[in-house]
């Protein structure tokens, strides 16, 4: 069976191919849940990305007790850098637009470490803004 739904995220049409013998008794359930190939891709890689970030906050901060703070920081800039511009990578292409970075992404992670999901959710809307696409994947 065949299934016409709307993407969660952008709202573009997609067809859900259901195999026979599907529980169809919480059907609507998933057709609200459905996401386009695109959306869906850029999501995996922003939620995975801002695990990166958070895990390397996390371990920066169990360093910290144990080593030199001069260096772990540098570590974890080093990291941001690499997560962040590996992000803003995804986002742009999915938003249509060129590849925007600024080393002030990771100075508003380092100075925000608590508010992550904020931060990197703050770069993404900016992103949103500038494209002429209607995607929201990111909200
Ligand atoms: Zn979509």
């Amino acid at each position: 069976m065949n299934i016409q739904a709307h993407c969660k995220f952008c709202g573009r049409q997609v067809n859900l191919a259901i195999d026979d013998g599907f529980d169809t008794e919480n059907l609507n359930k998933w057709v609200a849940m459905a996401a386009c190939n695109p959306c869906a891709d850029a999501r995996m890689v922003l939620l995975a990305t801002e695990d990166k970030i958070r895990g390397a906050i996390m371990g920066s901060a169990t360093a910290l007790r144990l080593d030199d703070r001069g260096a772990i920081e540098t570590q974890l800039r080093e990291k941001l850098t690499r997560h962040t511009k590996a992000l803003a990578h995804v986002v742009c292409r999915y938003y249509g637009q060129p590849s925007i970075w600024d080393v002030d992404f990771v100075n508003q992670l380092m100075e925000n470490q608590d508010r992550t999901k904020t931060v990197i959710r703050t770069y993404c809307e900016m992103i949103r803004r500038q494209a002429k696409s209607p995607h929201q994947v990111f909200k």
